[in-house]
């Protein structure tokens, strides 16, 4: 299926950092656009646009914190592990709440 990057590019606002996907957006915030009756990834059809084509098993990652992002420079090549430890960095730096009062309460 070849994409025609004309009317690929005519969905992306290029801000001079992040290329945002204008078009629709996946539940997780990820471009995405329909083409022969399936649904297309935009980060992965931008890769293959800017750098070639993407070797199976791979996934295109971001480097920037912005789904929507189809700037080839912004994305990467990673393993599945890569893609999970790109989303579990999210949220793990959640703290636990420390009881500095543990050992309060005490009668005298
Ligand atoms: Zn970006």
């Amino acid at each position: 299926m070849m994409i025609d990057p004309i009317t690929f590019w005519s969905k992306v606002e290029k801000t001079p950092s992040c290329w945002n996907w204008i078009s629709t957006l996946d539940g997780k915030g990820y471009g995405k656009f329909k083409r022969g009756g399936n649904w297309w990834s935009a980060s992965r059809t931008a890769w293959t646009f800017g750098n070639g084509s993407i070797p199976s098993k791979k996934h295109v990652l971001h480097r920037c914190d912005n789904p929507a992002c189809v700037n080839p420079e912004h994305l990467y090549l990673g393993s599945h592990q890569d893609n999970m430890r790109d989303r579990g960095k999210r949220g793990r730096s959640r703290g636990r709440f420390s009881k500095t009062f543990a050992n309060g309460g005490e009668r005298k």
